[in-house]
């Protein structure tokens, strides 16, 4: 049966013609808005409130995010479940000459992994709002629960910010009109987004409008000409990517961002930030830093820096919200940083996947190969190709990989089968809307299939066997972008 995620436990019966109908069980009705919009952008047609067509029905023997389809009813005990099986519809659907008809089946079955996910570079390349709607309706469509919105880096600011007015970059942000709305519609669409504000490092464009709350100050004689030997990115400057640790207020001004941020995104569990790639030596050439270190016995950057994770992840804990950081802080001082944040391993360099699980960390598997789309250049400076796929690199959850040969990932590592493996992720860096649009309709399926499922997937042929619907009804909700 050509439904992705492959579904686990299903018989099919031919195919039944059915009225553009559609009723719910009060209990599930909150679902009904966005099937309503899904069904109407995926086939043109508008369903309406009756009982000869689909039904959504409640049954309480069924589990935690489980589904149950029989015909057109689906049945559901909470709303992850109902969401999973109207889903499932969308694929189950065909528009006809008149109406529309839906494959027979019965379905049960739920996810193996909770998180599922995909993340949006926003702050390389511009994108505009109507393509954030478009990838709710992808997340929707695919199962994928998690959508992380990557606002903030060096290159532009994007996420509008009333407690920092100046942290935007003009002219490249986001109305907070259009946030507050894209907040309730990834609600209905029961995909949870996940905001991300990269702290520590990744912060040059902050520093740049906001440098009196977040920048150094660093020595006289750190000029572009000392630059050279002592380390500092040579061609920024002083004003580099990495705020200041020593800065009077910095952990206030931090909180008040993040107390932003929760209360913007209100129905948002998760909340990511950052700190990976921070260039923590510049501290050494901060008077300010110079000093913090120096009165909470730091004695080296390395153990500043995870120093500063740990305070943004317990300010995060503290607004009842859980982080969730890039693989990146020191092994200095890990033992200080919560087991309830969440570490996304990618690179497994700075600690591997195996590491990060073994010291008692909950992980996210977003291995660079394959699960990063990058821009489409045939080789990069290391002569690697970079057109890798989910299932023809056979990732799983369970196994991280790197194309470099510097990362310990590299040819493969296998990730101990546990819990505190959460699931995966697919992620999209520095890609223009058109560069990103293809790859991520495809790949994107290919990730809801081995995150839905940690063992019984598809193989990369019976993925291109079955995923021409799918990425049919992908592309028409992802508007071409011309
Ligand atoms: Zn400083």
């Amino acid at each position: 049966m050509n439904i992705i995620p492959k579904v686990k436990n299903f018989t099919e019966n031919g195919v039944s013609k059915i009225s553009p109908e559609f009723t719910s069980d009060e209990k599930l009705g909150f679902c009904k808005k966005a099937f309503h919009r899904m069904v109407f952008k995926l086939y043109d047609i508008r369903l309406t409130e009756g009982e000869g067509g689909i039904k959504l029905l409640y049954d309480e023997k069924l589990e935690k995010d489980e589904y149950r389809i029989n015909g057109a009813e689906i049945y559901a005990s909470d709303s992850e479940g109902a969401r999973y099986g109207l889903a499932t519809m969308l694929q189950l659907m065909e528009r006809k000459e008149t109406g529309f008809t839906i494959k027979n089946t019965e379905i049960r079955e739920k996810p193996d992994k909770d998180f599922r996910g995909f993340m949006t570079d926003l702050a390389r390349q511009w994108h505009d709002f109507d393509i954030l709607i478009s990838y709710v309706d992808l997340c929707c469509l695919n199962k994928i629960k998690y959508l992380q919105l990557h606002f903030t880096d060096n290159q532009s600011w994007t996420l509008p910010l009333k407690s920092f007015p100046d942290a935007a970059t003009k002219g490249r942000a986001y109305k907070k009109a259009e946030i507050d709305y894209l907040v309730e519609y990834a609600y209905e669409a029961g995909v949870e987004l996940i905001p991300e504000f990269e702290g520590i490092g990744h912060s040059k464009e902050l520093i740049l409008n906001c440098p009196d709350e977040f920048g150094n100050i660093y020595d006289e004689e750190i000029t572009s000409a000392s630059a050279l030997t002592s380390g500092v990115d040579q061609k920024i400057g002083r004003v580099d990517n990495i705020m200041c640790l020593g800065k009077s207020g910095i952990f206030e001004n931090i909180r008040k961002m993040l107390t932003e941020i929760a209360d913007t995104f209100k129905y948002s569990e998760y909340i990511h930030v950052g700190c990976d790639e921070a260039k923590h030596e510049n501290w050494n050439h901060c008077a300010l830093c110079r000093d913090y270190m120096k009165r909470q016995r730091l004695t080296s950057t390395k153990a500043a820096y995870t120093h500063f994770a740990e305070k943004i992840i317990d300010i995060c804990i503290s607004l009842g919200r859980t982080p969730i950081v890039w693989e990146g802080f020191p092994y200095e001082g890990t033992e200080n940083i919560s087991r309830d944040c969440i570490v996304v391993s990618w690179e497994n360099v700075y600690q591997t996947g195996p590491e990060l699980l073994e010291s008692g960390f909950k992980v996210i598997n977003a291995s660079w190969s394959p699960m990063y789309i990058v821009p489409p250049k045939t080789k990069d400076a290391l002569h690697i190709k970079r057109d890798w796929t989910v299932t023809g690199d056979n990732w799983n959850v369970y196994e991280v990989q790197h194309w470099a040969s510097g990362s310990k990932a590299y040819g493969g590592l296998g990730l101990t089968p546990h819990e505190n493996v959460l699931g995966g992720m697919l992620c999209q860096w520095e890609c223009t809307p058109c560069e990103e649009r293809e790859r991520v309709i495809d790949l994107l399926s290919q990730t809801a299939d081995r995150t839905w499922n940690s063992k019984d997937f598809y193989s990369e042929e019976e993925y291109y066997k079955n995923a021409e619907k799918i990425n049919k009804l992908s592309e028409r909700l992802y508007k071409k972008r011309e």
